[in-house]
């Protein structure tokens, strides 16, 4: 074996997988398109909020990176819904999005066994007479994960294998009326493993997330804006030690609250039919609920304003992110674009075919493995493999894979419903 685990992709979960194999003594391999975009923070560069503040601090008391991460680099911190009950208060850190991947890197680099690698993983390799336990039909049909294939050639093997794909496996990007496959913007998506994966009967569906345009801050009038100041720094993480070293000469930017207008929304509507939500070209749902403002416009049509909090994204750059103006056609509202608004459809492994240990589920792949089984038995009848036939899996439901129902389709063949009845 090369390695005892190699970890594909150098994001935010990347981060946490590598360093948490590699502090238990295991030789460890990051793979990452791009090391020098190892943490970068693809929205809104802040950590924390309702819900996510409290997961930091999980992530945190198991020994995770990133509320240290965020404390190094925070520029801006406030607890949210501070006029209400302790319990549904949270901690909010806006980052210095530069120094915050500046510090990803470095945590990393200087973390023993861990080493990292740039290329992009496009296929795994299964060993299918590797049975882990004799117990699982899944192990039998499907055998082991035994290491990865990348795009370069190269050939490593591994005992384990992890993958933190993020929002780039067959990433596909809009601005309005235009798309390409990108990760993020700018950023190549990767290509290869989901079709490998698809090929290989695991369960894929499509997510969709946004996020709105940078702005030049030096184009901004702030006088007609409320300032909205950030509070006494406060640490994520539990490491107390280092808390009274950590913000002292720490310089606070704020941000600046206004709102969309009447005119705002009538644009919005005249429009609509340009967004690619609403005209249809986007159509995977979004891992969380976060509204473009054409969604709002249209879901709340009697509310006459919107908030719209120009925050920092760091503290050498003028750009300004627009959090509650995310937005599905950037040519709409004419702005003084940094970059584009730019929703993405990316592929993943829905969550419930996933067993608590994060491994596919073996029930789930062990259907799959019948069905691969049986969609080869069906090619060998109809005589498709001689002719270099391919079988597609189709699953009903929308979006998201049901392996209940699944439809085998030979090419220019009959269709096989399984389970059967
Ligand atoms: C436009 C946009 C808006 C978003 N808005 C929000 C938001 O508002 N709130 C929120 O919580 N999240 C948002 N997200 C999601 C955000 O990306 C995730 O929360 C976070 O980045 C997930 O971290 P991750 O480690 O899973 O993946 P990512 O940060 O996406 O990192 C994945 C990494 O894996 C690498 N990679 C992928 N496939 C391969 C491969 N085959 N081989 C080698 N390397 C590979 C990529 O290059 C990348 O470095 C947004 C994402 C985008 C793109």
């Amino acid at each position: 074996m090369d390695y005892d685990c190699i970890v594909i992709g150098g994001g935010h979960a990347g981060i946490e997988a590598s360093l948490a194999v590699s502090r238990l003594g295991l030789n460890t391999l990051l793979i990452t398109q791009n090391p020098d975009r190892i943490g970068a923070l693809s929205c809104n560069p802040a950590v924390g909020g309702l819900s996510k503040g409290n997961l930091v601090r999980e992530v945190d008391a198991l020994g995770g990176a990133m509320a240290h991460l965020i404390d190094q680099t925070m520029i801006q911190y406030r607890i949210l819904n501070k006029a209400r009950g302790p319990a549904v208060q949270a901690p909010r850190a806006q980052a210095d999005k530069n120094a915050y991947q500046c510090a990803a890197r470095n945590i990393i680099e200087n973390q023993r066994y861990l080493s990292v690698m740039m290329d992009t993983v496009t296929e795994l390799i299964i060993d299918k007479d590797k049975n882990r336990s004799k117990d699982h039909e899944i192990y039998t049909m499907l055998g082991c994960v035994t290491g990865v294939i990348t795009v370069r050639g190269h050939r490593i093997s591994a005992k384990t294998v992890i993958l933190a794909a993020g929002t780039f496996m067959e990433g596909k990007i809009f601005i309005g009326e235009y798309d390409a496959l990108h990760g993020r913007l700018g950023e190549e998506a990767a290509l290869g493993l989901g079709k490998f994966l698809r090929n290989n009967g695991f369960p894929v569906g499509r997510l969709k997330t946004g996020t709105p345009a940078r702005i030049d801050g030096d184009s901004v009038d702030y006088s007609s804006m409320e300032k909205q100041d950030g509070e006494e720094f406060a640490p994520f993480s539990f490491d107390f030690e280092s808390i009274p070293e950590k913000f002292i000469n720490r310089k606070s930017v704020p941000c600046w609250i206004c709102y969309t207008t009447a005119e705002t929304h009538r644009i919005i509507r005249d429009n609509i039919h340009r967004s690619p939500l609403y005209g249809g070209k986007i159509k995977g749902t979004g891992a969380r609920y976060c509204p473009s403002i054409e969604d709002k416009v249209v879901r709340f049509p009697d509310r006459n304003r919107h908030h719209v909090f120009i925050e920092p994204e760091g503290l050498y750059t003028t750009e300004k992110y627009l959090n509650g103006l995310s937005y599905e056609d950037d040519d709409v509202l004419a702005f003084h674009d940094i970059s584009p608004q730019a929703p993405v459809h990316f592929l993943v492994i829905p969550k419930k075919h996933l067993a608590n240990v994060m491994e596919t589920k073996p029930e789930d792949a062990a259907l799959l493995g019948k069905l691969l089984h049986k969609a080869q038995e069906l090619l060998a009848e109809q005589g498709c493999a001689e002719k270099g036939g391919r079988f597609v899996i189709n699953c009903k439901s929308d979006g998201m894979q049901t392996v209940e129902h699944i439809h085998l389709h030979v090419l220019g063949g009959r269709t096989l419903g399984w389970p059967p009845g």
